[in-house]
């Protein structure tokens, strides 16, 4: 049985489950591995059931129903892991976007309050809701050395019942104090099948054969799968807007194109309609900018006439209509 449904990590879960039961699953841990292969979600899914307070917690599966597990919130299943827990035994600290490191404040405080807030302080005081704290240090490849220094002395001699986690992609992208005080736990890219299996589960692809297909052009990775995902999405978009910015439009050829782009996805109905509103989308876009820059009469009343027809053709979609129906009075209106 795979782990609160994370992929392709079993074998890790079970190195920290056995630690667990044997009541020694503490310390400073430093995950690494290839961007979008699951290790945030990994962390907090590990945060989460360490922290239970339920029957289940003692073998690190989050009972969902404690009073802990409520607060902490965060479905591993879900497709993002872009909400942070909050809950008062875990800390969690990041680079934010427009800064190159993380800030020294977000480890050991501001200047005025140096050494009282900050991640260090945090969990080193006592527990609110039960006898543990887990803190994650995500992009623990933007530590620059002034961090690394404030971190040393925790990292080392974590509070007792805490666990730290560290997140970074690889271990020479590590200052060698971090690396020597960390045990370092290695994430690989996830298998194929298992890549596959996630894509299929959040609507990426319509069957595993998609599913395998684009895996294994991803390198084991989901974050790049869902790049070259919309990459395929772009280059249709590229070809669609050309198609809409001729005077007269080939409405044949763009039916079949339509039709064919749907195809793609297989027979599930709401995801041929997901698709086709997805395209409705573009060229409602597409319309409104043409709308704007109108410099005649005609040109205004072309546009105009040809959003009102998309509004159409997605209130169509969304009333269940025929879909190849829809795209062929769509076309030809246009
Ligand atoms: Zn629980």
């Amino acid at each position: 049985m795979t782990w609160q449904e994370i992929q392709g990590h079993d074998a890790i879960f079970e190195r920290f489950r056995s630690a667990h039961l044997r009541g020694r699953l503490s310390g400073s841990f430093l995950f690494i591995g290839a961007a979008g292969i699951g290790k945030k979600r990994f962390a907090f899914a590990l945060a989460k059931g360490l922290l239970c307070k339920g029957e289940s917690g003692h073998r690190l599966e989050p009972c969902g129903t404690c009073e802990s597990c409520l607060q902490f919130g965060f479905n591993p299943q879900s497709e993002q892991v872009n909400a942070i827990p909050t809950h008062p035994d875990f800390f969690y600290v990041a680079k934010p976007a427009d800064k190159s490191f993380i800030p020294l404040e977000f480890l050991i405080g501001s200047k005025e309050h140096r050494g009282g807030e900050g991640l260090c302080f945090d969990i080193s005081r006592t527990p609110y809701l039960g006898n543990r704290k887990v803190a994650v240090i995500d992009d623990a490849d933007y530590l620059n050395s002034e961090g690394a220094n404030a971190i040393l002395k925790t990292l080392e001699e974590p509070p007792p019942d805490s666990l730290l986690i560290l997140i970074g992609t690889s271990t020479a992208k590590q200052l060698p104090t971090i690396r020597s005080r960390c045990r370092i736990i290695r994430f690989s890219p996830l298998p194929p099948r298992a890549l596959a299996a996630i894509l299929l589960k959040n609507d990426v692809v319509s069957t595993l054969e998609q599913g395998l297909n684009l895996a294994r052009r991803s390198n084991g990775s989901y974050d790049q799968a869902r790049e070259l995902y919309d990459e395929a999405i772009d280059k249709i978009r590229a070809d669609f807007e050309k198609q809409l910015t001729s005077r007269i439009i080939d409405s044949v050829n763009l039916a079949t194109q339509l039709n064919n782009f749907i195809d793609e996805v297989g027979k599930e109905a709401p995801l041929r309609r997901r698709r086709l509103k997805l395209i409705l989308n573009i060229a409602i876009n597409h319309f409104r900018e043409k709308l704007k820059q109108a410099n005649s009469h005609e040109s205004m009343q072309i546009a105009a006439e040809r959003l009102n027809s998309v509004l159409e053709a997605i209130e169509q979609v969304d009333m269940n209509a025929n879909l190849p129906y829809v795209i062929e009075a769509w076309c030809n209106r246009l």
